[in-house]
């Protein structure tokens, strides 16, 4: 195991931040943290990820349904580090060590084929500041063979392990002309994540025609959203809710209401009534936890595992220590937790910002105030229906259709802006509208 030396260096490097997670708030805080400290020497600012690429997380349902495809949305963590003048690390970190100031990082294997060869050694890495921007897993809240035999969406890996199985069972379906055939996949779970998917699985299902596609229709589909709760989007104001809950039963969504899984086996999902609803594919997308590696490390952690912040979003006992996004639990002053979305990210990625380079000047830090803009829920081509808020409103302006659909998407125009720039995220654009002109705007292979 190798030490890399990086705090108080003989080559004047004395301050090294880490950031683990280049996700929707770790790349943005990263690039705002190289561009201020590129001409200062004594400043290395250094990003680890599992992963070698970064996909904006709520993408990953259309990169499931194949609306998206990752290899076009991807950007490389290695590009970005040469442009901004940042250090990047490809590596899973599974220990942080708060006393000693160091992370463990685990082996690499090689994936490619059986032999598993051995590629990187595991390591410890030393930091001077440090900001876990790592996101959250699904929770199965201990549920019986969900690790087994669901499908999850909190990864580019497993939102492409969703993609091939939901593509097989497309082929099954059209290699069989028997209209009795049918494909059902069970959603559990009527968050954002569950709701969008089962909108974007419709879309695609509707499109299938005109790939040749010739014996699918939409009575051959069958997607259920199972919830717990007495209402879909919970988190969400009660009339974005209803006006979701009507948009999916017009497209021919069955929404389960009231019911709680009991257990998932290979035939489909069992309630705890006793009642059985099969389907070919089950997503799970039932609430949230943090990665397991942050109460390992016996760093201050909620019941989900959340490490515990103030509002100046350092760890509870550390000074050099900061956390952002899904995986940190940041009390609001009416005593809740920031809510998981990639607007509390993106919001704290910039206090965390100035609060990082705070720490190292000795100066004041400062609070982080949450602001809800308010929540826009996509249901593909369907309908786009949310509310804004805050600016020069006052409370919340419900909105859908296509005023809807431009704010949704905006949100990931402005993230590709924090990260490439103005001027590089317009000729993203350009460049996105070749790419659809020009290929199939469903990913079928
Ligand atoms: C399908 C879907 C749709 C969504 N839609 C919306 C939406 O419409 N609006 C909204 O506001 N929010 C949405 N969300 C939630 C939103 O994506 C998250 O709140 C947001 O991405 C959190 O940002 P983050 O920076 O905390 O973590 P993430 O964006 O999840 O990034 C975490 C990063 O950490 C890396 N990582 C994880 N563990 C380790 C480790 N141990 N070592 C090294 N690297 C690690 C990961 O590879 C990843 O790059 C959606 C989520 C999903 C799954």
């Amino acid at each position: 195991m190798n030490i890399l030396k990086t705090s108080g260096d003989t080559d004047g490097q004395n301050t090294h931040i880490v950031v683990v997670g280049g996700g929707a708030g770790g790349l943005e805080l990263v690039i705002k943290l190289s561009r201020k400290t590129k001409r200062n020497n004594n400043i290395r600012v250094t990003l680890i990820d599992s992963n070698p690429t970064h996909i904006w997380k709520p993408l990953l349902h259309e990169i499931a349904t194949g609306s998206l495809n990752s290899n076009h949305d991807e950007t490389s963590y290695l590009m970005l580090a040469r442009k901004h003048r940042f250090s990047f690390v490809l590596g899973t970190v599974d220990h942080v060590d708060a006393v000693r100031k160091t992370l463990h990082i685990e082996s690499i294997y090689d994936k490619t084929d059986e032999s598993g060869e051995l590629l990187v050694d595991a390591r410890h890495f030393e930091f001077t500041h440090l900001v876990l921007a790592v996101g959250s897993l699904c929770n199965d809240f201990g549920t019986k063979g969900v690790e087994e035999h669901c499908l999850l969406l909190d990864s580019r890996s497993q939102a492409e392990r969703f993609h091939q199985r939901f593509i097989n069972q497309l082929h099954r379906i059209h290699a069989n002309a028997d209209t009795s055939t049918q494909l059902s996949v069970a959603i559990v779970g009527a968050g954002a994540t569950g709701v969008e998917l089962a909108a974007d699985i419709h879309n695609v299902a509707k499109r299938l025609p005109e790939y040749g596609f010739n014996e699918f229709s939409s009575d051959r589909l069958r997607v259920v959203i199972v919830e717990a709760g007495a209402r879909i989007l919970a988190q969400l104001p009660e009339r974005i809710s209803s006006s979701v809950t009507t948009e999916l039963e017009k497209i021919g969504v069955d929404i389960r209401l009231n019911t709680m899984v009991s257990a998932v086996d290979e035939k489909g999902v069992v309630t705890e009534s006793s009642e059985r609803i099969d389907a070919e594919l089950v997503v799970w997308a039932a609430g949230i936890k943090a990665p397991a590696f942050i109460a390992e490390s016996n760093l201050p952690c909620d019941g989900i595992g959340r490490v515990e912040v103030d509002t100046k979003l350092r760890v509870v006992g550390s000074e050099v220590i900061f956390a952002i996004g899904d995986c940190c639990a940041c009390p609001m002053s009416d005593g809740s937790i920031v809510p998981p979305r990639a607007q509390s990210a993106h919001q704290m990625a910039s206090i965390a910002y100035k609060n990082v380079l705070a720490s190292i000047n000795g100066s004041r830090l400062k609070e982080f105030k949450y602001k809800d803009f308010g929540s826009l829920i996509s249901l593909s081509q369907f309908s786009t229906v949310g509310n804004l808020m805050g600016g020069v409103m006052r409370g919340s302006l419900f909105i859908e259709g296509w005023l809807a659909r431009l704010f949704y998407l905006s949100l990931y125009r402005m993230h590709q802006s924090s990260v490439h720039g103005f001027g590089a995220m317009l000729l993203i654009m350009i460049g996105d509208t070749i790419y659809k002109a020009t290929r199939a705007n469903i990913k079928l292979h």
